[in-house]
């Protein structure tokens, strides 16, 4: 494993939400690290086949990466656009009704998302 990608399994464990690739670039280089988008990019997708880091899409344009963990959901804030995860029992069951639906219709239902979109506590102020 190379360091750069230590570092940033390191930034991705202890982060609470999913950290966009220019936010890494920024905690790398708070970190003393100076790496090239490029390689970070490299990185993740090593990760991403590997199956450790998963990525999720919330918005149109950019990608963010998490440690892969249950399945679950994200909020986002469209001021800040700082991320919270969430997860919900009830919203999995229906959603496996709905699939259930589909499938009668002769769709095969793969994977979903759901995102919440909204205004964060810090940004009603
Ligand atoms: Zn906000
Ligand atoms: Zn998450
Ligand atoms: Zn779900």
């Amino acid at each position: 494993m190379t360091s750069l990608q230590r570092n940033i399994e390191e930034i991705l464990t202890t982060s609470q939400e999913p950290v966009s690739v220019p936010s890494l670039v920024r905690l790398l280089g708070e970190g003393g690290h100076a790496p090239h988008k490029t390689s970070v990019y490299r990185n993740l997708e090593r990760m991403v086949a590997h199956g450790s880091v998963e990525e999720v899409f919330l918005d149109a344009g950019t990608v963010y990466y998490e440690y892969k963990q249950s399945h679950h959901h994200h909020a986002q804030c469209s001021v800040c656009r700082a991320v919270v995860c969430i997860a919900n029992d009830l919203l999995e069951k229906s959603i496996k009704h709905l699939e259930r639906a589909v499938q009668k219709n002769g769709f095969m239902p793969t994977d979903h998302h759901v995102v919440l979109r909204g205004v964060c506590a810090s940004c009603q102020g």
